[in-house]
């Protein structure tokens, strides 16, 4: 999938600064095979690449972030955003009874899809929803949608092989309105393959009912062929929105994205397995964790983030344990580090006993303090910072006049030293199970 090939690719440069303009093209092409491989129309995957390019070269790599997780980030926003953003209701704004046409080839689900949605404003939005069937080609289509219709509680309006498309779905109307329905669903005829009858045919059907839905019926599972068809019927009819059956099979979701592109239509929903109550909201976030091949990226990446603080805990754990202690040096290596404080101070917060520590560090850190203490610790000899109780007072006054500063500020700095180590001292006896689990909380 897309992450394993882009951490292949990228992940053996470590990220510092902006993506160049190799890596992207090398994820590019990494990125145009897992398209390819998630069935997405050629093409569109032209299309979409050049969009992510563009996107890529502007952008930082972070701390926590390897450049490969950089890179799928905006494939997955960029897929997001191609499939729509957020998720797009089906629209009833309409004199009732609002009309919903269903198009598609045969055997992309408008009968089944035609049930679940029935019974999905039937049940959620106390809708009263009629359906009728304009397939004179199939008595059993007619028999399927009668029993669907049933089955979800739905009222059928009778049709008949032999009758009109037209004058069925009009005199369906007729009755909608005496009845006054809020909704009318009219499922429809399809071929194995577009062909110019049957888009004659649908064309007919939306000028005598005026939908205020027509939605576009596809089998996910048709992958390439999605964008064909898609062209094909969008042009015969102007297309609201766009149903995606069948993912609850192996589809991996590229028909969507070529759908969308060719249509610019709104995904509606998804139609995830054959019962009538298997019908979804589309959520393009979702659908685009799909196409790259990975549950829930975003998880995956602050996952790497609480990784990272981590091993630097388990670093400083193992240090603290280790014979030699916290000593002057490590006091000082603090004090330096304190200016990028952002990680360590949410890394020590984390830490038993943690907060206090900090407070020790921001009091040190007040004013110019800092500076002055890393001076101080400057102008003893690698011993005294090893063993700070050999500083007695001649070693402090031959300190204090080597950093500037007077005796007691020596002794100040001995004090927060000793109160820094005392904290570190119980964080080390805390045990690493203990920091762990601070960790994962
Ligand atoms: P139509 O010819 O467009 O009306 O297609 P149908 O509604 O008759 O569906 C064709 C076949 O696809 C039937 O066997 C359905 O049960 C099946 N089907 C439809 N939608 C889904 C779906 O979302 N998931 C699965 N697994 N099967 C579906
Ligand atoms: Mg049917």
């Amino acid at each position: 999938n897309l992450t394993s090939r882009l951490t292949r690719v990228l992940d053996s440069i470590r990220g510092q600064g902006r993506l160049t303009e190799e890596q992207i093209s090398a994820a590019a092409r990494e990125l145009r095979m897992a398209l390819l491989e998630a069935d997405v129309a050629l093409p569109v995957i032209k299309d979409f690449i050049d969009k992510v390019k563009a996107r890529a070269l502007g952008v930082e790599i972070t701390q926590s972030l390897t450049p490969g997780q950089a890179f799928l980030r905006i494939v997955q926003q960029e897929l997001t955003t191609t499939l729509g953003g957020t998720a797009e209701p089906i629209n009833l704004r309409a004199q009732p009874p609002a009309v919903i046409l269903m198009a598609g080839l045969q055997g992309s689900g408008k009968t089944t899809t035609t049930g679940k949605l029935a019974r999905k404003l039937k049940t959620e939005d106390k809708k009263n929803v009629i359906v009728v069937s304009a397939d004179v080609y199939r008595p059993a289509a007619i028999e399927q949608l009668r029993i669907v219709a049933g089955q979800v509680g739905v009222e059928w309006f009778p049709s008949a092989v032999g009758e009109s498309p037209v004058a069925i779905a009009t005199a369906a109307l007729a009755h909608a309105r005496k009845q006054y329905a809020d909704v009318l669903i009219v499922d429809t005829a399809g071929r194995t393959t577009v062909d110019q009858e049957m888009m004659a045919e649908i064309a007919q059907l939306h000028a005598a009912v005026n939908p205020v839905e027509t939605l576009f019926v596809v089998d996910s599972m048709t992958g390439q062929d999605a964008a064909k068809t898609a062209r094909a019927f969008a042009d015969a009819v102007p297309l609201t929105g766009v149903v995606l059956t069948k993912i609850d099979g192996d589809s991996r979701g590229g028909a969507a994205l070529s759908v969308r592109h060719v249509t610019g239509k709104p995904i509606k929903f998804l139609g995830v397995g054959e019962k009538s109550d298997k019908l979804e909201v589309f959520h393009p976030d979702r659908i685009a964790n799909r196409i790259i091949g990975q549950g829930d990226m975003l998880s995956l990446i602050e996952e790497t983030a609480k990784k990272v603080d981590a091993e630097k805990a388990a670093k400083l754990a193992q240090k603290l344990k280790s014979k030699k202690g916290f000593d002057l040096e490590d006091f000082r290596e603090q004090m330096l580090q304190v200016q990028n404080m952002g990680s360590i101070e949410s890394l020590i917060e984390k830490l038993p006993g943690g907060a206090q520590i900090q407070a020790q560090m921001k009091n040190v850190n007040a004013g110019k303090e800092m500076g002055k203490v890393v001076a101080i610790i400057n102008s003893m000899t690698p011993q005294e910072r090893k063993f700070p109780d050999l500083i007695k007072a001649s070693r402090k006054r031959r300190i204090a006049a080597g950093s500037g500063v007077e005796v007691q500020e020596v002794n100040k700095l001995l004090r927060q030293f000793d109160t820094t180590r005392d904290m570190m001292k119980k964080v080390a006896n805390g045990g690493m199970a203990k920091l762990m689990r601070g960790l994962a909380g």
